[in-house]
């Protein structure tokens, strides 16, 4: 089995800077692509806060120009998903999804990234597909002319439901406070915008109609005072409550904060010597495009100066 110098978990900013970064200094890096190719920045929209980009960039572009740039250099890339790593000792041996015959690797960058939260109610999870969904960029388009519900109260609710009025009649955003998480200036571009209604302090704890197998309606519960209950009609249901970081490979071997989130030291280093951390698999503060570029880059930085020490 052949050992590589190292491999990158995740295909998003941050593996794919780390892969820029490692296959400039020569160490021929294999990026694992995971099952959602491109990471975050290719459900997205325009991104209009990435340095260098006065007009802005489409995430999926801003990806694929990392992809050919990290290529460029020599990265190589596989579509595959870990599902196990062994990380008790080095060279780590990595276990793919698919059966394929494991990876062995001296160095590891962990940047598989994190995946949308849900809120875990039976009917939600039986419509998925049918009128549910946490991604606005690739179902908004089926939605057309309707009435579509946004559940949320950070950026990621926002962004949806701005996006979203693109092909509603109507989006109404439903969080559960009436305080936000949202920036400033995002929140103030969603409430300036007339396709916009706002349902505050209360909780989707239905999506109907199981039985029909496609979504007629939400019923909601006042978070405050006496907790009245009622249903509003409506045809499809976005998620954007936030996300839950990508760590499953690695069972009980690195330590995760009370979210799930890696916990790293120097910004991306795990306890596991040669196991390296960036992005939002990490990154429970920032996640923005840029930082996790940055963390990338650090980690591919820190396992250069690992392999130089190590030989
Ligand atoms: P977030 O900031 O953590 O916000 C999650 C929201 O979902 C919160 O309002 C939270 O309510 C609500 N929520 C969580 N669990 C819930 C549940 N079970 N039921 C109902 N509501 C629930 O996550 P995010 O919006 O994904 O943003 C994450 C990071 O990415 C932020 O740093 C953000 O700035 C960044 N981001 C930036 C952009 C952009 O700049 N274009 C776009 C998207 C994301 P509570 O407030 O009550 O906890």
């Amino acid at each position: 089995m052949e050992t590589r110098q190292v491999v990158i978990l995740g295909s998003g900013c941050a593996g794919l800077t780390a892969a820029i970064y490692t296959a400039r200094a020569g160490l021929k890096p294999l990026v694992v692509e995971g099952h959602e190719s491109g990471g975050q920045l290719s459900l997205t929209t325009l991104v209009e806060n990435f340095p260098g980009f006065p007009e802005g960039i489409q995430g999926p572009q801003l990806i694929e120009n990392m992809r050919e740039q990290a290529a460029a250099f020599g990265a190589e890339f596989l579509a595959d998903e870990v599902a196990e790593a062994k990380l008790g000792a080095r060279p780590f041996t990595l276990e793919l999804e698919d059966g394929k015959a494991p990876l062995r690797t001296q160095a590891l960058i962990i940047a598989s990234g994190a995946r949308a939260r849900w809120l875990d109610l039976p009917s939600e999870k039986a419509l998925i597909g049918h009128g549910v969904s946490s991604c606005a960029t690739c179902d908004g388009f089926f939605f057309r002319g309707k009435d579509i519900l946004v559940i949320g109260g950070g950026d990621s609710a926002m962004e949806e439901a701005l996006f979203l009025t693109r092909f509603a009649s109507s989006v109404t955003v439903v969080h559960r406070r009436d305080e936000f998480r949202a920036s400033k200036i995002m929140l103030e571009r969603a409430r300036a915008h007339a396709k916009i209604q706002w349902v505050l302090n209360a909780e989707v704890i239905e999506v109907l109609d199981v039985a029909k197998q496609e979504v007629t309606g939400v019923r909601l519960r006042a978070t405050k005072g006496e907790k009245k209950e009622w249903e509003m009609p409506i045809a499809a249901v976005f998620l954007g409550i936030g996300h839950t970081p990508n760590t499953r490979a690695f069972g009980n071997q690195l330590p995760t904060d009370t979210d799930g989130y890696l916990v790293t030291s120097e910004y991306v280093k795990t306890p596991v010597e040669g196991v390296y951390a960036c992005g939002d698999v990490q990154d429970r503060k920032y996640r923005q495009a840029i930082t996790a570029a940055g963390t990338g880059c650090m980690a591919a930085i820190e396992v250069e100066r690992f392999l130089a020490e190590a030989d």
